[in-house]
């Protein structure tokens, strides 16, 4: 990773969006012969890090994810661009910001679209010859919201109805999904018939963590699962359903052990969260909140120019996984996208200088809408508009909607108890000024360099004595 690469990061924004299109007419390759690696990346649904033993969990949920870490890197700390599905993929499939590549909404018939002047990693490489296909366990990761882009094989082969979009807009999820033993059983026949002398990149994703919990089919997975075999009332139902996610993420991690012995040994292993889960923290069942347990996830690495059993601290993005791929896999410049808003941490997770690593922006556009069925969780009146930024230890969140500003130093607080927005007005202006730099508060504002007067007069009611 070259300094030059992070310092452009966010100044090119507006270059790099114009310019994108320019470059797919230009991209077109003689692909290249020889050895090459082989990609494999797994996306986990709904997984916040701390339920994880390979993350330091009491419970032991994720002994191939332990195995995998153990000869790769883990990231302590990766933030993801949103906590919702369909967002946080295009995200990670991109290494771009929902602000740039424009999937921003979870709304039933009504997202905003992935621009096909961001490419998605898979067109840059089946444009440098390799085979592309993905699994994937649910219609929230699918070919409505263009996630499909660049994959030549994209199995969304899921139960239910078959329709999961009702009359009125919403998405019915839980019936448009498949068990991730079901989707790794289609991987396996794929990777078995799959060609020896063409690398490819293999996209997996497992649901099976997402609401509704269910019991997996499976002894072993089912021994946090409880022996209450139906949901109570009152106090214990808390217990019972964290018992059940628990379970289910156990029998994700059993699916991801058979996948990744079926894989190429000398293959690139990612696996990466999409976002967290509330389980109850910051009065949040689900997801759709900007807190470190709803943004925060697991994400490793491990196989070629992967250092072994190394814990990465710093705060990374889920964007910077894409970049990073591309470069551990040796892609040449002239195939690889222009910079987005992921960096490739390639060079420092050998233990070379990060530099400065930039700020971890998530965002929240809009409210979800969910099939009646799951409205026994839902917090519509919380689902409003926000951003945050993560950055040398601090976490700022400013919610829009709400017009309201949170700050937290997570290195004492990292459950984010205690709001300090109050007694800090010049490091909330200093967040506020990053946010309308990177557009957050739109177009005007960002190329004035200007905080909006609604929210400089918000941020003077706090104490804040400077000024734009
Ligand atoms: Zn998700």
């Amino acid at each position: 990773m070259s300094r030059r690469s992070i310092a452009t990061t966010f100044a090119l924004a507006g270059t790099v969006l114009a310019s994108a299109g320019a470059w797919w007419a230009l991209r077109a390759g003689e692909p290249r012969r020889g050895n090459r690696t082989s990609i494999v990346l797994v996306t986990l649904d709904t997984t916040r890090a701390d339920h994880l033993s390979a993350y330091g969990y009491s419970r032991r949920t994720t002994p191939s994810l332990s195995a995998l870490a153990a000869r790769g890197v883990r990231f302590e700390s990766a933030i993801v661009s949103a906590p919702n599905t369909p967002v946080s993929h295009a995200s990670i499939l991109t290494g771009a910001h929902p602000y740039r590549h424009g999937l921003r909404l979870l709304h039933g018939g009504d997202s905003g679209d992935l621009s096909r002047a961001t490419p998605t990693l898979a067109e840059v490489l089946a444009g440098d010859g390799y085979a592309t296909a993905a699994f994937v366990s649910a219609f929230p990761a699918g070919s409505y919201f263009g996630l499909d882009r660049g994959f030549a094989h994209f199995d969304e082969t899921f139960g239910g109805s078959g329709n999961p979009i009702a009359p009125d807009g919403t998405v019915n999820t839980g019936d448009a999904q498949r068990r991730g033993d079901e989707t790794v059983e289609a991987t396996l026949a794929w990777l078995a018939a799959a060609r020896d002398d063409e690398p490819f990149f293999l996209w997996v994703h497992l649901f099976d963590p997402h609401d509704p919990y269910l019991r997996p089919p499976d002894d072993e997975a089912l021994v946090y699962a409880g022996k209450v075999p139906s949901e109570p009332d009152g106090p214990r139902r808390d217990r019972f359903l964290i018992d059940l996610y628990d379970a289910e993420i156990l029998f994700m991690d059993r699916q991801i052990g058979r996948l990744i012995s079926a894989a190429r040994e000398d293959a690139l292993v990612a696996v990466v969260g999409d976002h967290g889960e509330g389980l109850g923290d910051h009065g949040w069942w689900t997801h759709g909140n900007l807190y470190q347990e709803q943004i925060r996830v697991p994400m490793i690495l491990a196989g070629p120019g992967v250092p072994p059993g190394r814990v990465f601290s710093p705060t990374v993005r889920t964007v910077d996984l894409a970049p990073t791929l591309l470069d551990l896999a040796g892609v040449p410049e002239e195939l690889r996208p222009p910079p987005a808003d992921g960096v490739s941490l390639a060079r420092a997770l050998g233990g070379g200088d990060p530099g400065e690593l930039p700020a971890a922006y998530s965002e929240v556009k809009g409210r979800a809408i969910y099939h009646p069925l799951w409205l026994r969780h839902r917090e519509p009146e919380k689902r409003g508009e926000g951003f945050a930024l993560v950055e040398g230890g601090w976490k700022f969140i400013h919610r829009t909607t709400e017009d309201r500003f949170e700050l937290y130093d997570l290195s004492a607080d990292p459950a984010e108890s205690a709001d300090l927005a109050g007694e800090k007005p010049d490091r909330v202006a200093a967040f506020v000024r990053r946010l309308a730099g990177l557009g957050a508060y739109g177009e005007e504002a960002a190329e004035r360099g200007e905080i909006p007067p609604d929210v400089l007069k918000k941020l003077q009611s706090l104490g804040y004595g400077g000024s734009r």
